[in-house]
């Protein structure tokens, strides 16, 4: 019986794997810088073959107790082949057959997926989303995206595009944005907006998110009413999935989701004045559990319901 699933989580600034049992529990973890060995495709793909290798002798665990490998990545991937089609933020990366490649360094199946996919499996199995059949995985960060679950099922489109909710256009004067649109979702709740936001509120140049966290930790007013603002626009992205897909749960993940507490009010208020009704009165909204582990734990689910 084979008992493990190596998950990789490839990050702009770091490599995270894990050893994860069938119950979705991380055994044992390590990591290792992206920059170091981001030259070509090929570095980063020996570099963490090798990292996979040293996982698995440093916790004693047989090749053949792994049922497989599940690597996430933050871009385009065609998961039924396997392919990397193009990593935005890590250069080099074009139709590179990872799977194939991979597989024939370590002698393991391996699956291949992006990396918000990865996080809305984890979170829907093990995490916020467990039992629910629709619900949307929203991660804020630097990029804003979604993983959504539709009937029971990732839903990824037949271009394996499909989520991209920071990619909404909000307003049709909007700043341009690197995905050719513009007035983009993205440009008014991703971290580059926000710490401008914070800027301007708190009237101090190098005030940065991390600040305007531990501020409103502390109770200070000013950083409440911050993230109260943050949660209004954050609504508004919501909005239009929420009508569209009448999802049961939205789950908020991605740094900034730390202060979801304090954005949940304006958002629960936001979407009930301007959602329909039906949408409105069932969605729910919850914060990501699964943190940092939660593209690793994706990793088991993905090559457990490929293995069924
Ligand atoms: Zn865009």
């Amino acid at each position: 019986m084979k008992h493990f699933v190596v998950g990789v989580d490839v990050g702009g600034t770091n490599v995270k794997l894990g050893i994860v049992n069938s119950s979705g529990k991380v055994l044992s973890r390590s990591s290792f810088s992206t920059v170091a060995f981001i030259q070509t495709p090929e570095t980063l793909t020996d570099a963490v073959c090798e990292a996979v290798v040293a996982l698995l002798a440093k916790e004693g665990v047989s090749r053949s107790d792994v049922l497989g490998v599940g690597i996430g990545l933050p871009g385009l991937i065609d998961v039924d082949k396997g392919v990397v089609r193009l990593l935005p933020n890590i250069p080099g990366w074009a139709d590179v057959a990872l799977k194939r490649i991979m597989e024939k360094k370590l002698g393991l199946k391996v699956l291949v997926e992006n990396d918000v996919n990865m996080i809305t499996l984890g979170e829907w199995e093990y995490g916020a989303g467990k039992g629910i059949e629709d619900l949307i995985c929203m991660t804020l960060g630097t990029g804003v995206g979604a993983g959504l679950i539709l009937n029971n099922r990732i839903y990824r489109g037949p271009g394996f595009a499909a989520g991209e909710i920071g990619h909404a256009p909000l307003s049709d004067d909007g700043p341009a944005c690197g995905c050719g649109g513009w007035g983009c979702f993205e440009r008014s709740v991703g971290n580059k907006r926000l710490q401008k936001d914070a800027v301007v509120m708190f009237g101090k140049e190098d005030i940065t998110l991390e600040d305007v966290y531990r501020k409103a930790v502390e109770g200070k007013k000013k950083a409440l009413k911050f993230w109260e603002a943050v949660g209004e626009k954050v609504a508004l992205g919501l909005i239009g999935p929420i009508n569209i897909l009448n999802p049961e749960c939205i789950i908020i993940g991605g740094g900034v989701s730390r202060s979801f507490d304090w954005m949940k009010p304006s958002i629960e208020k936001t979407v009930k004045r301007r959602c329909m009704k039906t949408q409105a009165e069932m969605v729910r909204f919850v914060k990501a559990r699964l943190d940092d582990d939660a593209g690793i734990i994706g990793a088991e689910v993905l090559i457990r319901h490929e293995n069924n």
